[in-house]
């Protein structure tokens, strides 16, 4: 997992700093991580790590692109390592993030939702509320 961080800072033309590598390992293990959390666990492996080392560090990431701000109603942004376009069920409750592809057919309609409209599209965010498996109440 470290190497596959190694490869993406390379791909980016980043040093593979200590911080970097820590902040975005946790980011690819939980697929989506806002700043606490992100802190909590790097913390846990980089004692002298602050929090404004972490803030700082993802702040420029994104900047560079590497990493995409998922921005959320009621909830701390959080952070994923860029990828394909896709769109996220977020669950209302706790906060969880999980991603769905964004279809063709999406892409699409979204397009003809434009259209005549004299604005320059750049990117689809779709943001699915709702509650999540562990949230929704049981029907048993
Ligand atoms: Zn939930
Ligand atoms: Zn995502």
């Amino acid at each position: 997992m470290q190497n596959r961080i190694v490869d993406i800072l390379k791909e980016y033309g980043l040093k593979a700093t200590p911080q970097r590598v820590t902040i975005l390992s946790v980011i690819e293990k939980h697929g989506h991580a806002n700043i606490d959390e992100i802190y909590k666990e790097a913390k846990e492996k980089h004692t002298t790590m602050s929090l404004a080392t972490v803030y700082k560090n993802v702040t420029s990431l994104v900047a560079m692109k590497l990493l995409k701000e998922v921005a959320l109603n009621n909830f701390k942004s959080k952070y994923e390592i860029n990828k394909i376009p896709h769109s996220h069920l977020v669950c209302k409750n706790c906060g969880e993030v999980e991603d769905i592809d964004l279809t063709n057919e999406i892409e699409s309609d979204a397009s003809k939702l434009i259209e005549g409209k004299d604005f320059l599209a750049e990117d689809i965010e779709l943001n699915i509320y709702g509650l999540c498996h562990n949230c929704k109440p049981s029907l048993t």
